[in-house]
């Protein structure tokens, strides 16, 4: 696999960053993942928006401009061969060669790496012919989870907690109300209306949330943006995530309830569909 490291294509197995980079020591990195269906990236433009919208809260350079970074996004997948998949995008503050809690002075340029992985199944997905099962976790995350950083060790103990319980992911919950999956937007339906948390520091502001909520809007379904408990969506008719690795994921049971007769629901299918047609044709 041929990968992106600061201004150079290489193998994967030349690819160097520093032991001393603040991505390594401090998890002091943000990122993007940007999937890839026809060859083509969808909603390339929301990511790189997320992207400068995340350096710029934390103070970090851009590390380059949106064209060059489609430039390096297209360049990977026709290297790559990729049909279906995903970009990741990672950057980080950079080193200046120390570790040091304070950050290193302006002109440390930040590193930049993006690599793809390849997805022969992303959008004929067998899980989500399936059904997502979840389980409910407390949410222990810092409080700014609108930036995307990489600090993704709790999401992934959050995944391993719902492995061991066998199920397939976990929704966090604050202070009574759900806050979002492990690595996407949850959602809830209830006769007939979708209820998801509105936007806050509290949760990522998900590409593909927005691009659904504005879906389901031209299709004449009708969305509430509030607060909502784990009981009120182990009540619930159905129920789904949304993520830009797994588009619309339907969730078929919570914490051993299952949602409806256990199968994906009517409006999680559906809006998976308009999903996947709209980026299919709006990719670039
Ligand atoms: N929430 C969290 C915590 C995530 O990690 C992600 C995606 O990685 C999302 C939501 C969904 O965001 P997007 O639709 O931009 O992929």
């Amino acid at each position: 696999r041929t990968v992106y490291v600061n201004g150079e294509y290489l193998p994967e197995t030349e690819a160097k960053v520093s032991i001393f980079d603040r991505g390594f020591l401090m998890a002091d990195a943000v990122y993007e993942v940007t999937s890839v269906l026809d060859g083509k990236l969808i909603d390339f433009h929301g990511h790189a928006v997320r992207l400068a919208r995340s350096l710029s809260e934390l103070d970090m350079q851009q590390p380059c401009s949106e064209t060059e970074l489609l430039e390096i996004h297209r360049e990977l997948v026709r290297r790559n061969g990729i049909d279906e998949g995903l970009v990741y995008l990672q950057v980080t503050r950079g080193s200046d060669g120390d570790r040091d809690f304070a950050f290193p002075a302006e002109d440390v340029r930040p590193t930049l790496v993006l690599f793809t992985q390849d997805k022969p199944s992303l959008a004929d997905n067998p899980a989500a012919r399936k059904g997502a099962r979840i389980i409910s976790i407390a949410d222990i995350r810092w409080g700014r989870r609108d930036i995307k950083t990489t600090q993704l060790l709790y999401p992934s103990m959050g995944k391993m907690m719902a492995k061991a319980a066998g199920c397939d992911d976990a929704w966090m919950v604050e202070d009574g109300y759900v806050t979002e999956g492990t690595s996407n937007n949850a959602y809830f339906v209830k006769n007939g209306k979708i209820v998801t948390r509105p936007l806050s520091n509290d949760i990522l502001h998900g590409i593909t949330r927005k691009a659904v909520l504005r879906l389901a809007a031209e299709a004449q379904m009708e969305v509430e943006e509030r607060l909502f408990t784990i009981d009120e969506a182990r009540e619930a008719d159905e129920a789904f995530t949304t993520s830009a690795s797994a588009f619309v994921m339907p969730v078929v049971e919570i914490d051993g309830v299952q949602l409806g007769d256990g199968t994906p629901g009517p409006i999680a299918k559906r809006l998976r569909e308009i999903y996947l047609d709209e980026s299919r044709k709006t990719a670039i």
